[in-house]
């Protein structure tokens, strides 16, 4: 698919994406916190660094750009069309890392959700969904908040 955006979009696009504590971000970790759950940010010891950790649950949560990461099937995970090869091997690079991570973390028995950018931004309909979608996970191992 053809990338119309120009440099600086690019940029700023990227940037938005990039940044933790985005607005969606901050949403779903405060509703998750009026539900009870408790939770830690960021672990720089676990595999892939998870963006939100439920370690009563043993679950994991990722936020993922849908462009950095690629997500599968979504208009936002193109590659740019000049420097094409870079691009490619790195966002072919992140997605394979992403795997892995993944598998590393579920055989140490984390169950692992990834949420897409795209799922959070559109509004509080789609942060509901992925809430419960993160609530269902957490209630299969038979614990409440
Ligand atoms: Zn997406």
């Amino acid at each position: 698919m053809a990338d119309t955006l120009t440099p600086e979009q690019r940029q700023k696009c990227m940037s938005r994406v990039k940044g933790k504590n985005t607005k969606p971000e901050l949403a779903l970790r405060s509703a998750l916190h009026a539900l009870g759950f408790r939770f830690r940010l960021h672990r720089r010891n676990l595999p892939g660094c998870p963006d939100i950790v439920l370690p009563k649950y043993r679950t994991v949560i990722f936020l993922h750009g849908c462009f950095w990461h690629q997500h599968p099937g979504c208009r936002k995970a193109t590659i740019p069309i000049s420097n094409y090869e870079f691009w490619l091997a790195k966002l072919r690079g992140n997605a394979g890392r992403d795997k892995q991570n993944t598998a590393i973390l579920q055989r140490n028995g984390w169950r692992v959700l990834t949420v897409w950018e795209c799922d959070l931004k559109c509004g509080e309909e789609l942060i509901a969904k992925q809430l419960s979608r993160i609530i269902d996970t957490c209630r299969e191992t038979g614990l409440d908040p």
